[in-house]
């Protein structure tokens, strides 16, 4: 029997029939059919060194999609129309031990890849510290030669020793680890004052490129990634974008752990995830360290919503050129 002026639950707001919600563009999770783009929840917050709620970040994100169209006005096309996704779902966590955790994050992204090698994934933490596990599994699951391009306020390079793996350590772990090399790794979004000068030598003496958020407004945002990508990009199978929250100015993301002037600014951002969802070499993209407890009106999340959006249009436009990858 047909129910009557009942609408799904989690739908936000007035919706009529021309309507195209992003939450309902991620369709639950499949094992019998394929997608493109599969969005997985790391929600763990416990490594984070300040104060942090980033565990709820993943229902934020999926909270704000609800309120979105899928239709791009600027790239005149609809994702819902020619890209398939999924919404894998959030990996299990313990409560307490934290080194089980990651453990859990790098299992769950190895079962991911293996399932699912041709798809783009889009990981949502969680705090940065996810990023370890995550890079190291694809590593492991998919092969091949990787290069990263970070966004981040922070070099998260701090050393291990004084209380790590936390959201300061992953990319101390993967230089370490052998995992990421660091003439392949690309830090954009960098400030004054949010690093030591120690962390600043440390990934310069391992070859990282790094590019401060004063350059990208100097030199714009076009010309970094131009640059960025002939580095990360050169030689390898492989680029996973890694995008810290608090990279954005905190005029556009109130809602982080470590909020702070002089930042990227929104279309900065947004152009960046059009353009890295446009390369080939793109495959997985996280977006990490927003508290949803600190937000103010969900904003943190609307923009997070926004970049993931951005970053499926850039996926559209890629497959419209180079045929689909499924
Ligand atoms: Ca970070």
């Amino acid at each position: 029997m047909a129910l009557t002026h009942i609408r799904p639950a989690g739908q936000a707001g007035f919706v009529d029939r021309f309507d195209h919600r992003a939450s309902q563009w991620l369709r639950a999770w499949d094992p019998l059919r394929t997608f493109q783009v599969g969005l997985v929840g790391a929600p763990l917050s416990k490594t984070s060194i300040s104060h942090s709620g980033a565990f709820q970040f993943p229902q934020s994100v999926r909270a704000a999609l609800a309120a979105y169209d899928t239709y791009s006005i600027d790239a005149d096309l609809d994702i819902a129309d020619v890209l398939t996704a999924a919404d894998v779902g959030d990996i299990a966590l313990h409560p307490t031990d934290l080194r089980l955790c990651h453990q859990r994050i790098g299992e769950a992204l190895h079962s991911y890849w293996s399932s699912a090698p041709n798809s783009v994934l889009f990981l949502v933490g969680g705090d940065h510290s996810i990023t370890a596990p995550s890079l190291s599994a694809l590593a492991q699951a998919v092969g091949g030669t990787i290069g990263v391009i970070h966004f981040d306020a922070h070099h998260d390079m701090r050393n291990l020793e004084d209380g790590g793996p936390t959201n300061g350590t992953p990319f101390r772990s993967l230089l370490d680890s052998g995992v990421l090399q660091g003439e392949r790794l690309v830090q954009i979004g960098l400030r004054n004052f949010a690093n030591a000068r120690a962390y600043t030598e440390y990934a310069r003496a391992h070859g990282v490129t790094l590019f401060t958020a004063r350059q990208v407004a100097r030199l714009g945002i076009a010309d970094v990634l131009a640059h960025a990508w002939d580095i990360a990009a050169k030689g390898a199978d492989r680029v996973y974008v890694s995008f810290d929250m608090d990279v954005l100015d905190q005029a556009y993301a109130p809602g982080v752990p470590a909020p702070g002037p002089g930042g990227l600014t929104i279309f900065d951002a947004l152009d960046a995830m059009n353009w890295l969802g446009r390369q080939p070499k793109v495959c997985a993209f996280d977006w990490v360290c927003a508290d949803p407890t600190v937000d103010v009106r969900n904003l943190t999340a609307r923009v997070a919503a926004n970049l993931l959006l951005q970053a499926a249009v850039g996926l559209a436009e890629r497959n419209a050129r180079t045929g689909s990858p499924e």
